[in-house]
């Protein structure tokens, strides 16, 4: 089921003045894929998907789930949250730790009067999707962080929601649990083919688990698209920034070539594969992630955006060595094999694939 919303606005008064936590939101949310809203703390993610369920009424704007008006300021319709057909899972998971785990899950059944067999039926339908036949009588403080996690998602899946909602439900897990719970999920969303609304600060979780992003910074939606295109297509420094680490090469764009556009830069010229026209002579900076640059101790010869560089710093990752580097005015941070003997004060060669080169412009 897709949700449109059209132009949603929040507002909240601190301190007598008002303050924008969402900022005339447009989007389209695809039906039965897995969407991500990623952003910094405080930037609106919790509010938006409270506006979407129900908990939270929005000050102007319009939200559709399906063909449903579910909101509008204008029309003055503001649907309740049981009746729109939604499942959420929070955080703090919110299970009942004085009840089973069956009476955990079979809660949003029993407050709609269904008979109890066909609970039963549901709840251990249910409790075999997300893998945990046979746990139902189990207290539900006697599970694993994991556990919980699934018996939470059970709860919101139970009464077969058009959407459901998740609110950073995995930051209460390890990392290693987090690793794996994420793939878990988005095994059990595909196979589900259910409209799903996940929200996360964290970015790995956000590029591993969706099909689509969309990134907020200050109540506002600022990029939408692919992982992929996400990562690798963004012009804004802000959310290059934000979906991974990467060095900012300033510079002013000057006529390339076909397929590239050069940016003469403070570590010298950086051709960057042309993504979008840019006029030269534009404040342009090139964001290179520290991952696509080759490092050489000697000097590779021939091959363009070649830099020499002096090492600064050096930490051993186990996988990597990451280094700053120093070339010319700018600081780099590269990584380098481990197996290659180095040490800070280390003359070291730099090499970037134009491809990933990006040029971004604010
Ligand atoms: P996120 O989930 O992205 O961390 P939130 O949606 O929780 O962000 O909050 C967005 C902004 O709105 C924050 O600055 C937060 O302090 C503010 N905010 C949220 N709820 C309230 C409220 N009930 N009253 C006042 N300000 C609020
Ligand atoms: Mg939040």
């Amino acid at each position: 089921m897709e949700i449109t919303i059209k132009n949603l606005c929040k507002n909240y008064v601190v301190d007598g003045k008002v303050f924008a936590a969402l900022d005339h939101i447009d989007l389209t949310i695809p039906a039965n894929r897995i969407f991500t809203l990623l952003g910094p703390s405080g930037c609106g993610k919790t509010t938006l998907l409270r506006c979407i369920v129900g908990l939270e009424t929005p000050d102007e704007g319009e939200i559709m789930i399906g063909d449903e008006m579910v909101f509008s300021a204008p029309k003055g319709i503001s649907v309740a949250t049981e009746k729109r057909g939604l499942g959420m899972v929070f955080q703090s998971y919110a299970i009942w730790p004085h009840m089973s785990v069956f009476d955990n899950v079979a809660y949003p059944l029993q407050t709609q009067k269904i008979p109890r067999e066909e609970i039963a039926v549901r709840v251990e339908k249910t409790l075999h999707f997300v893998q945990l036949d046979g746990f139902g009588s189990r207290p539900a403080t006697k599970l694993s962080g994991g556990q919980q996690q699934r018996v939470a998602l059970a709860r919101a899946l139970v009464a077969e929601p058009k959407v459901i909602l998740f609110d950073e439900p995995l930051s209460n897990l390890d990392a290693k649990l987090r690793e794996e719970t994420r793939k878990e999920l988005r095994r059990f969303l595909t196979e589900l083919a259910i409209t799903a609304v996940y929200v996360t600060h964290d970015r790995l979780e956000a590029l591993s688990l969706s099909d689509s992003v969309a990134v907020m910074k200050s109540g506002k939606i600022i990029e939408m698209g692919s992982p992929w295109e996400i990562y690798f297509d963004s012009d804004r420094r802000f959310v290059a920034d934000f979906i991974g680490r990467v060095n900012f090469v300033e510079g002013t764009t000057a006529e390339g070539g076909g397929d590239f556009t050069l940016v003469n830069s403070v570590i010298g010229p950086i051709a960057c594969e042309k993504k979008k026209d840019y006029s030269p002579g534009l404040k342009a900076t090139v964001g290179i992630r520290p991952e696509f640059i080759k490092t050489f101790r000697d000097n590779p010869g021939e091959g363009e955006n070649t830099f020499r560089g002096r090492i600064e710093t050096l930490v051993f990752l186990g996988d990597v060595w990451e280094a700053e580097t120093q070339v010319g005015d700018a600081t780099l941070v590269v990584r380098i094999d481990p197996a290659l003997p180095v040490a800070v004060g280390d003359a070291i060669f730099l090499q970037m694939d134009r491809r990933y080169c990006s040029i971004l412009l604010n």
